[in-house]
């Protein structure tokens, strides 16, 4: 049997699996195909920090939340990976909801906006 490969996101399953291949900032469930796609290893600690490949301080983000998160500089010394998670979670939801007011006003198409509430996440940044 093939070994998975980087393509096939193989290295980062054992973390997801961890994780209920769930973004642990927005809850973007990549357990719904295709979702599962848009998964991605978030390292919660900087480079050079000696426990930044530690698999306790990798974790599941989607691609939106990860690249946001990474743009920010954290306080990390001396933190769990859940209060590391609890720091970053209320940067990257604060810029979710910027860009869905963006989103909702410039982007969401006006003929459906009544049945945006029963279509995925429309209604929710
Ligand atoms: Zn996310």
């Amino acid at each position: 049997m093939p070994a998975y490969t980087d393509s096939l996101r193989g290295y980062g399953f054992p973390k997801f699996k961890r994780d209920n291949f769930v973004c642990v900032y927005c809850d973007l469930d990549g357990k719904v195909w295709p979702y599962y796609l848009y998964l991605s290893e978030d390292h919660l600690l900087p480079k050079n920090h000696p426990l930044r490949n530690d698999f306790a301080y990798i974790t599941t983000a989607c691609v939106f939340c990860n690249g946001l998160a990474n743009r920010e500089q954290y306080d990390v010394e001396g933190k769990t990976p859940d209060q590391l998670i609890e720091q970053k979670r209320a940067v990257v939801l604060q810029a979710r909801q910027k860009y869905y007011d963006f989103w909702k006003h410039n982007v969401q198409p006006k003929k459906i906006v009544a049945d945006a509430g029963t279509i995925g996440n429309a209604d929710r940044p």
